[in-house]
Formats: structure tokens, sequence, C-alpha cells
């Protein structure tokens, strides 16, 4: 008989991933909660053996909320903020006792996570896992989409589920979600532009896209589209955004006090604290100095180390791009803002590797693949997974009307 399959639409690099287990630098069992899905804990309730059971006992709890529809089961990591079932050996106690089907839908298919967009199940690999980190971004081709079959049983993590067609859409930009998603992608695949371009392109772009909305006009985002695809092809109606003069003080002064205030009191994790030290401390980033002397600091780090690795591995941040964009059904938002909003937040991580990329490489006298690795690895699983560090960073923004395309601008292009 042969067994059922079905199609998934993934990034190349999800072909080759293996957990490295014991061997991981950063393991997914430190540093998060976990949760865990009512089917698992239906099995976990039922469970015989004495020493699973207690402790289950111990470190099972049931978060009420106040509509029960919003209660969830989390397994209560330690004070070292791991998780009670990893032993000495960086194994999961469970899995070794009773194999992978027992573990919950999170823990069995992490990093990996899928949505089902238009019927079509995609999967990609988050990046706060480290190999798939490396995966993801240390290959040119690493992002070229592909089509895989899995058997039909395959346990997954699906966060979203998306049909563009659905009533709630009709009015919204999710509507044209598929072709907002294709035009993204061409733009910050496009390697005849700078990154830093791209990025300041596609923010033009989905400020356009909110103004249709606005105005109940999403029907014409498809020639909204077609018109900045003209653009884009464009080489001197891109001067306006290639030329742009820039220059890294008033990104100093404007993004990385807010930056500083909302981050560093939310940070958990020591090997993220420690990347954080060192790009401040590479930068002079202290009480005494002035923006003026930071900036100067970051300008020299930017040209003598950042610029000429990028150069020649210009396809990391293009790649975390890219990721971030396809496991996030980028522009659209879960928590129903909008498609400018979607953009601030890409806007926003982009920015933060880049200066603290510049920050540690001023600090090391240099850059390297590892370095780079630790960096956005560490940042995903400490900041860009925690929804509301960035969401405060954007409040924070807003309230101080640091938020437009212009300043955006400022924020993100070298
Ligand atoms: S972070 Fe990735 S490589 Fe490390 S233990 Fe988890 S899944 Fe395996």
């Amino acid at each position: 008989m042969t067994e059922a399959k079905r199609k998934v639409l993934s990034p190349s690099y999800l072909k080759t991933f293996n957990c490295i287990a014991s061997a991981c630098e950063n393991s997914c069992c430190i540093g998060f909660n976990i949760r865990i899905d009512p089917e698992t804990f239906s099995k976990y309730k039922v469970e015989n053996d004495p020493v699973i059971r207690k402790l289950f006992e111990e470190n099972i709890y049931i978060i009420r909320s106040s509509t029960a529809k919003q209660d969830y089961i989390t397994i209560n990591p330690t004070k070292d903020y791991r998780c009670p079932f990893l032993t000495e050996e960086k194994l999961c106690f469970l899995q070794c006792r009773k194999g992978e089907q027992y573990l919950s839908e999170i823990c069995a298919s992490f990093p990996c996570i899928g949505n089902i967009f238009n019927g079509v199940l995609e999967k990609s690999a988050t990046l706060a896992c480290p190999e798939a980190a490396r995966l993801a971004l240390l290959q040119t081709e690493a992002m070229d989409l592909i089509e895989v079959e899995e058997p039909d049983d395959t346990r997954n993590f699906v966060y979203n589920l998306l049909n563009t067609e659905d009533e709630i859409f009709q009015n919204k930009p999710a509507k044209h979600l598929s072709e907002l998603r294709e035009f993204t992608w061409s733009i910050l695949k496009d390697r005849r532009y700078h990154l830093d371009d791209r990025v300041v392109f596609l923010g033009a772009f989905m400020e356009e896209v909110d103004r249709l909305e606005k105005v109940s006009a999403v029907d014409r985002i498809p020639d909204l589209i077609l018109s900045y695809t003209a653009l884009f092809t464009d080489a001197s109606a891109m001067k306006d955004i290639t030329t742009i003069p820039v220059s890294p003080v008033p990104r100093i002064s404007l993004f990385l006090p807010p930056a500083i205030r909302v981050i560093l009191p939310s940070i958990e994790s020591d090997r993220y604290l420690r990347c954080f030290s060192k790009f401040l401390e590479g930068i002079r980033f202290y009480a005494s100095t002035s923006y003026t002397q930071v900036g100067k600091c970051y300008e020299e780090a930017y040209q003598r180390y950042y610029s000429p690795f990028m150069r020649e591995h210009d396809y990391i941040l293009e790649n975390y791009l890219l990721n971030y964009v396809f496991i996030k059904l980028f522009p659209y938002d879960l928590n129903g803002n909008s498609v400018y909003y979607s953009y601030l937040l890409l806007a926003v991580n982009y920015a933060l590797l880049k200066m603290q990329l510049v920050g540690i490489s001023a600090y090391q006298q240099e850059l390297t693949v590892d370095t780079a690795i630790m960096v956005i690895q560490s940042y995903t699983k400490a900041v860009e997974h925690k929804y509301p560090i960035l969401h405060n960073l954007i409040q924070a923004l807003k309230q101080n009307h640091l938020d437009s395309l212009a300043h955006i601008t400022v924020f993100v292009k070298d």
C-alpha cells in the first residue's frame, strides 16, 4: 500500500535540517516557556509511569485566563530557564523514555513552523534554532522555495491558517495577500539594489497599501503592484531612494535610546545579553560619550568591518528577511494591525540587527560568519520571538512621532 502524502512548500534549506540535540549550543529546551496542546495534555493526564506522572504533577500548569478560550497549559521552566525534562546530556527525558510521538506538537515540530495559506501547507524554520540559522543564512540559495512531499501523518505546528477568500478579508489588504507576498519576495530578492534600499522601497509601497485600505480601495492593490514594479525597474526613479544622504548620528540619537529602554530590561538570555553589551561597548555608547562620538565609532566600524564583510556575504541579511516574510505571511498581521505596522516590525528588526552587527564588529575588530549567526540567532530567540518587546518599541517610536517612513529610512539606511 502506498503511503498517503501531502505537498509542502518550503525554503530549500529545510530539506537538510536535522536537530543536533546534545551538540546544540543554544538548545530550544532552554529559554522558552513551552506550551502543550490540548491533545497532548489529554495523553499526559492518563500517564501511568509513576516517575513521569510525578514530573508532570510538579511541572505542568494550566494557566487560567478570564476567558476560558484563552486558558493554556505550560511546562514551567526551572530557575535557570531550562525545560525540567531536559537531561544533563541535553536530551529530552520524555522523548528518550516514550519516543517522539509522545511530545507536544511544538516540541515535536520545533524549529519548523507551519502555515496553511490558501490550502497549501508552508513550512519553514525559526532562526531561534542555531542549526536552522546556519542552514538558512549561510547558503546563497537557501531561500529558494521548493515543493516537497511529506507523509500525511507528519505532525506539524500550524501557526496560521488563512484563506484570502474568507469574507472577513473582503475590505482588507489580506484579500490580495498572494500578490502582496509575491511582490515583497521579488523586491527583497532583487540584488540590483542595496538591501537597505530594498527595505526602504518596500516601506514606500506598504504606506501606499495602507492608504488604499483607509479609502476602502483595496481592489486597487494589483494596479499599485504593477506601478511599483515598474518604478523599481527604473534606476533613475529609484535614485530618490538610493541617493538619500545618510548619517548614523540621527539614528543613534533617535532610535537607539528608546530601543535600549525597551529591550534591555526584557532580556532574559545571557547569550543575547552578552551580544547586546558588546554591541553597546563596541560603539562606545556610554553616558559620557556624545551621540556624535558614538556616530563616529559606528561609521568607522561600518566602513572597516561591516561593509567589506557584507559585500561578500550580502545574502545573510537578505535570507534573514526572506525567512522572516515567509514564516510570518508578511505583510499579514495576526493581531489585526495594518500592513504598515507589519512593515514597521520588519524594518525595526532589520535596523536593530544591522546596528548590533556593526557594534559587535567594532568590539571584536572583525566580523565573522560565526558572529553574524550568533547575533541573529540569539536576537531572534530573545527579542523577535517575544512580540510584546517589539510592539512596545514601536509604540515608543509612535509616541515620539518617529514611525514615519522618513524616520525609518534614517534608521535602516547606511
Ligand atoms: S535549537 Fe534546534 S538544533 Fe538546538 S536542540 Fe532545538 S531543534 Fe535541535
